[in-house]
């Protein structure tokens, strides 16, 4: 995954301080097209969070995960700074590796360099290289990974002599492919050394491929002949075996009646009686540096010797007083930390750290979710057949609206021999067809290169070098497995294990891991992969790996249907980034959609049609043509006011979750900030930010803003936004629990800051505060209360003060507060969460949690009509207001004001452009009339 080139290096930098340092780093990931310039403001953010320091004189900045949006390939840059700078935490840094990296990328890397890093001196030789091809050398030494593991215990031989043990143990070592027959002879020749307590150990460098470290016992263990280690490779690559094998022996007891587990627990250097304890991480981009610190620093409070490992992997244990190599582990979600600790606080370490791991180590996480049933097998009977003209239901993956004929990607069928006499000839077929793979991504990459798909397509080559896939492989074909029949098992059983751990985003990587294993498996049957035809088509797969969507023809395909994955499948990424209207998850009913069959692909409301009728199709062809001259003109038009044929003017304006982003709303066409999340501010700092620092947020925003309203919702956490230094108890229901503008009343000082440092921000600029999650008048006048008191003190000539909508009681008591609020801002995502009883971050349930219901619709219409009884306004900034079916039906409930993401502003504008009040009263009544969702989107389709 890292390819380092010296154009990746800048020796001999010089910088005022460390912010400067940071500044040109970002601009040289900019500047060498791995990021657009909002990266840098991620990179600050991170800073801001906590110091990304390693040590050794290295710091690698990179950005808040909120950043990685401004991610446009994956790479990193070095800068050299010889002289040092001294860096915010007070360390000296000489070397910054600047990181952009997407998601689970981002850990390998973190790996990677901490493996490398971590070898001593290599920090001043690092800061005093002199050209770059010296750093490049010194940073891209691939680690030597010593294999001991499961697959090296050799557990209850028939055996009686420490001789034949010796055997058994290098016989595994050899299948496992570390060693040679070379090795072998040496060992048959050489008398094992005594140890003690019965162990034996033989060991030599002839032979040895790889580092390696395998243990055989005897099916009866006397004190004579307890085991036979067999240590492989030179002495300088074996440190870390040699320091297992200590600690192994250190323990005290035998081994009679240890398990796998157990006897790899005594090599990773758990002492018998060490308090140990499993606890799975949660977090969702696994334990990069952040939160790695965190665990590290929890680690450092206790006087105890405290040491991790994976349980999954080869099990060797880290200090887990060392960042770096907590960080190398490469622990991901849904892995298993064993922790164990000896010494005085050895009990307190191991409860503090398995809360502080389970809580998520300082970052927001949830808990995995079940395993979801695989569709091959839960789908043993024939699916329904679609019929024709009428809508199928999937996940939503890519806007937009498509029809075309199929063309139906069903996979090669490939044949071949399960068993083969010649495990060379096989291993060679192998070798050649990973080859022959290797070729066509690297060409697939060269053709997409500067897109999407290439980064991933580079995953894939990284995937065709694994040392396991390969290595159980070929154990497969020295046991007599064809080359297919022994690379698909590996891969089956790696995608398998990936899909195991249960976590959505891992899950569907291992759509990656089969794609690699087809192309392989192709090229050993001698078949080519299907090709699509010239015309327009939409495609639909099973499951459509990277590869496949790289060799789409851009101008040709018109959308995507797949059977199998979810919304963040890679696929559905890809179909994000190429803009094609897609849906994901249909089901396996869609595979047998006959070749050519007219399909209409709605990305935005989650459905296909198979053979749509004559008035559908119509209807279907008109959407299309309108989105593609609404897209086009949108941006075009984004400055001019969002007003309806016959003159209703609506106010469109941005959501942001972060101040930084206000000139790129204006840029987009902005009317005004409707929903400033101002949770971000709180949540970059350690403790709750103080008055200078908050009037210097929104004062940015602003001066951005240049006399454009500002709508500040004021701190809106607990529930599904939690903050790490407001601890809150725990709670059966903490979404009905403590949160919003009722917990922010309980420390009534921290509110009276905020509005504070608003009010002073704002000088003589238009202010709007709104209060979160309140429930009826008592709470918004308790809270308003504050704003008044802070008023009398600090002038800010043009404020309001309204609350958001999102808890039902509100909106039905909507008449009550009107004559006390300035405004209602309805959030439709918390309110469709309280009206439906859907938890918003259900994964299975999402689909159902549709806010176009005609129960939330018509706490809107309770709401706007009790605003406007009182000449109030309302405005709505949840999700709905950007749903392209919902906005002139928000526009017909004669909604003021509209907010929505940054980059739907032209569209949502140009939307309300061509609508006129009356159509848009006519949808929002239709709409009012409907039982449910669906029902109100299908009679919206009319339209
Ligand atoms: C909402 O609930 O609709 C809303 C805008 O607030 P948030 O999504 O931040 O909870
Ligand atoms: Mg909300």
């Amino acid at each position: 995954m890292l390819t380092l080139t010296a154009n990746d290096i800048r020796l001999g930098a010089t910088a005022s301080d460390w912010q400067d340092a940071l500044t040109q780093a970002g601009r040289d990931l900019e500047t060498a097209g791995r990021t657009s310039s909002a990266y840098l403001a991620g990179m600050n953010a991170r800073e801001q969070q906590s110091s990304t320091v390693l040590g050794n004189g290295i710091a690698i900045p990179h950005g808040t995960p909120e950043s990685r949006e401004a991610v446009l390939e994956t790479g990193i840059r070095i800068l050299q700074f010889p002289d040092g700078v001294t860096w915010h935490d007070g360390a000296r840094v000489h070397v910054l590796v600047a990181i952009a990296a997407q998601s689970d990328e981002h850990l390998d890397i973190l790996r990677h360099l901490t493996r490398v890093l971590d070898k001593p001196g290599l920090a001043e030789k690092l800061a005093q290289a002199g050209n770059a091809g010296e750093l490049v050398a010194l940073l891209s030494k691939p680690p030597v990974v010593a294999k001991c593991d499961g697959d090296t215990l050799c557990l209850g031989i028939e055996a009686t002599t420490a001789q034949e043990l010796a055997l058994a143990a290098a016989a595994r070592l050899q299948r496992l492919r570390c060693i040679d027959a070379d090795f072998l002879t040496e060992i048959i020749t050489q008398p094992p050394v005594a140890l003690g307590r019965g162990f034996w150990l033989v060991h030599h460098t002839l032979g040895a491929h790889r580092p390696a470290l395998s243990l055989a016992t005897p099916k009866k263990p006397g004190p004579e002949l307890q085991g036979v280690f067999c240590l492989a490779g030179p002495g300088d690559e074996c440190h870390e075996l040699l320091e297992r094998m200590d600690n192994f022996l250190a323990g005290d007891g035998g081994i009679d009646g240890l398990g796998i587990d157990a006897l790899l627990a005594r090599l990773s250097g758990e002492a018998s009686d060490a308090v140990t304890a499993n606890v799975t991480l949660l977090n969702t981009h696994g334990l990069h540096a952040r939160p790695a610190k965190q665990l590290v620093q929890e680690a450092r409070r206790h006087n105890a010797s405290i040491r991790v490992r994976l349980r999954e992997g080869d099990g060797s244990a880290v200090s887990a007083t060392s960042l770096t190599r907590v960080i190398g582990l490469g622990a991901r979600r849904g892995q298993t930390l064993v922790l164990s600790a000896t010494g005085d606080e050895a009990q307190q370490a191991v409860t503090a750290l398995t809360r502080a791991i389970s809580e998520g180590l300082g970052e927001q996480v949830s808990p995995l979710r079940e395993g979801a049933p695989n569709l091959a097998e839960a789908g043993a009977t024939d699916p329904e057949p679609l019929v024709d003209d009428e809508p199928l239901k999937a996940v939503a993956a890519s806007p937009g609206l498509a029809l075309a004929p199929a063309f139906v990607m069903r996979q090669p069928r490939l044949t071949y021999l399960e068993t083969a006499a010649d495990a060379e000839a096989e291993i060679q077929r192998l070798n050649r067809a990973i080859d022959e793979s290797d070729g066509q991504l690297r060409t697939l990459i060269r053709q997409a290169e500067g897109g999407e798909a290439a980064p991933i397509l580079s995953v894939h080559v990284e995937m065709l070098q694994d040392e396991d896939l390969y290595q159980a492989t070929l154990e497969a074909i020295n046991e007599g497995a064809s080359a297919e029949a022994g690379w698909w098992r590996a891969i089956d059983t790696a995608a398998k294990g990936q899909e195991a751990l249960a976590d959505r985003l891992l899950a569907e990587r291992a759509a990656d891991l089969r794609d690699v294993g087809r192309r392989v498996l192709a090229n050993l049957c001698g078949v080519a992969m299907p090709t699509p035809p010239d015309t327009p088509y939409v495609l639909v797969a099973e499951d459509l790996g990277p590869s496949d969507v790289a060799r789409l023809d851009t101008s040709r395909v018109r959308g995507l249907v797949t059977a199998r994955g979810g919304a963040t499948s890679h696929s559905a990424i890809l179909a994000r980034a190429l803009g094609l209207p897609a849906v994901v998850g249909a089901g396996e009913a869609v595979l047998a959609i006959a070749e050519g069959a007219e399909l209409v692909v709605d990305g935005e409301r989650g459905c296909l049609v198979p053979n749509p009728g004559s008035e559908r199709r119509e209807r279907v062809l008109r959407r299309i043509d309108q989105l593609e001259s609404l897209q086009a003109a949108a941006y075009d038009h984004r400055h001019r006011p969002a007003t309806t044929r016959d003159g209703h003017s609506i106010e469109v304006c941005a959501n942001l979750g972060n101040t930084a982003h206000t000139p790129d709303a204006v840029e987009r066409g902005a009317d005004g900030i409707g929903l400033l999340r101002t949770e971000f501010i709180f949540m970059a700092h350690p403790e709750a930010p103080d008055l200078d620092t908050q009037v210097w947020e929104y004062r940015h925003a602003f001066d951005a803003l240049n006399g454009l309203p500002l709508v500040a919702r004021t701190l809106d956490v607990g529930g599904d936004k939690p903050l790490d230094y407001w601890p809150l108890p725990q709670e059966d229901n903490p979404f009905l629990g403590l949160r919003g503008i009722r917990l922010s009343l309980t420390r009534p000082e921290i509110l009276e800051t905020q509005v504070r440092a608003l009010l002073t921000a704002a000088g003589d600029r238009p202010l709007r505060i709104m209060f979160p999650m309140v429930k009826d008048l008592e709470e918004f006048r308790a809270a308003r209360e504050i704003v008044k008191r802070v008023q009398a003190e600090v002038a800010a000539a043009d404020v309001q003060v309204g609350v958001m909508i999102e808890v039902p009681s509100c909106a039905l008591l909507a008449g009550t507060l009107a004559p006390e609020v300035d405004f209602f801002s309805i959030g439709t995502n918390d309110l469709t969460q309280y009206t439906l009883a859907i938890d918003r971050g259900h994964g299975q349930l999402s689909a159902e949690s549709d806010a176009l219901h005609p129960a939330v619709l018509r706490l809107i219409q309770m709401t706007v009509e009790a605003a406007h009884a009182h000449q109030r306004w309302v405005g709505v900034c949840g999700e709905l207001a950007s749903d392209p079916q919902a906005i002139p039906v928000l526009v017909g409930l004669a909604v003021d004001e509209l907010s929505v993401t940054s980059r739907r502003v032209p569209l949502v504008k140009a939307c309300i452009r061509e609508l006129t009040l009356d159509e848009a009263r006519a949808q929002a009544e239709l709409a009012l009339t409907k039982a449910s969702a669906a029902e109100v989107r299908d009679a919206l389709e009319s339209f």
